[in-house]
């Protein structure tokens, strides 16, 4: 049974593709994948070691698929062997779905001047960008031709890319650079037809969120501060994956689309009553 309950109808029918990214049932990348099988897209998932297959196997079968590949994105022969597998058994795919992220607890509480360690900084790059970089070459190989109708890929970024926010330190550092790589991605695989484009999620309640100091406290203000007085919905973040791959996102490029209840537009929030001075 799914938290959430996303519109049916046939936008992906006959298309293909893999999401990597669903470690349970709160992640992002799951509410994703749901959306696009609600409307006909066959899915092939990754997941990182045999921990989380346990875990993430019922929920890829709940929604009458099958195909599950381990694949652990800092580790080159094991992306050699997860391509190698989806395009043995489908040959190409339409769509990518990247959903990956992770920075050491220490790195994501304090100061982050004090607390980025080398190796810290190291591994966000890796599995936060990196990853992003290799996993858009790999697909975009096995994608059709422009007169195909090409691909689309899509990563997940967060508004700490642009603003500071506290606790997200490295995090912050490692999601502009994933932005900057959605741009040269986009410009890169443009003239093959692969549309690349982020969606910067407002908070959500995820394991990803659990692992930075305060995290809830981010949900929290979203809520507040947002123009829509809501938290981020997973119906809506879903909804703008389908969007921007499925044929309806055509055009759509090089593009990071905010889905967060407007937060991102506020720089000072609502002055209470009495608060207020006069103009
Ligand atoms: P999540 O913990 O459910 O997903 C993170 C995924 O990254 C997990 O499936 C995990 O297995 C995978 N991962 C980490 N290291 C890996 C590795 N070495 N190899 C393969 N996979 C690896 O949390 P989520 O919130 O769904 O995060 C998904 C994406 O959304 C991340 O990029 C995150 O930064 C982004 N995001 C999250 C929020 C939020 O508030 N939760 C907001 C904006 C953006």
């Amino acid at each position: 049974m799914s938290k959430w309950s996303f519109p049916t109808g046939d936008l992906m029918k006959g298309k293909r593709g893999l999401v990597m990214g669903v470690a349970n049932d709160s992640s992002i990348a799951w509410g994703i994948a749901q959306q696009l099988a609600a409307q006909g897209a066959e899915i092939a998932f990754t997941y990182q070691g045999e921990n989380l297959e346990r875990r993430v196997r019922p929920l890829v079968e709940s929604i009458g698929m099958d195909t599950m590949i381990s694949a652990d994105v800092t580790d080159d022969a094991s992306m050699d062997a997860a391509f190698a597998a989806i395009k043995a058994k489908w040959g190409r795919i339409d769509f990518l779905v990247h959903s990956i992220a992770f920075a050491g607890k220490e790195e994501l509480q304090g100061s982050m001047v004090a607390n980025t360690t080398r190796e810290g900084f190291r591994r966000a790059m890796d599995i936060s960008v990196y990853s992003f970089i290799d996993c858009a070459r790999r697909a975009s190989e096995i994608m059709p031709s422009k007169e195909e109708g090409g691909g689309s890929i899509v990563c997940m970024t967060y508004l700490g890319a642009e603003r500071t926010v506290p606790s997200y330190n490295v995090m912050g550092v490692a999601k502009a650079a994933l932005e900057a790589s959605t741009r040269y991605a986009a410009r890169d695989l443009g003239a093959k037809g692969i549309r690349v484009n982020a969606i910067s999620a407002g908070a959500m309640r995820t394991l990803s969120l659990a692992g930075i100091r305060g995290g809830k406290s981010l949900m929290g203000t979203g809520r507040d501060w947002s123009l829509l007085k809501e938290d981020t919905s997973m119906e809506g973040v879903a909804g703008c994956a389908l969007y921007l791959l499925s044929p309806i996102g055509r055009s759509i490029t090089g593009e990071v689309v905010h889905v967060d209840a407007g937060f991102h537009v506020v720089g000072v929030p609502d002055i209470s009553e009495g608060g207020g001075g006069a103009a």
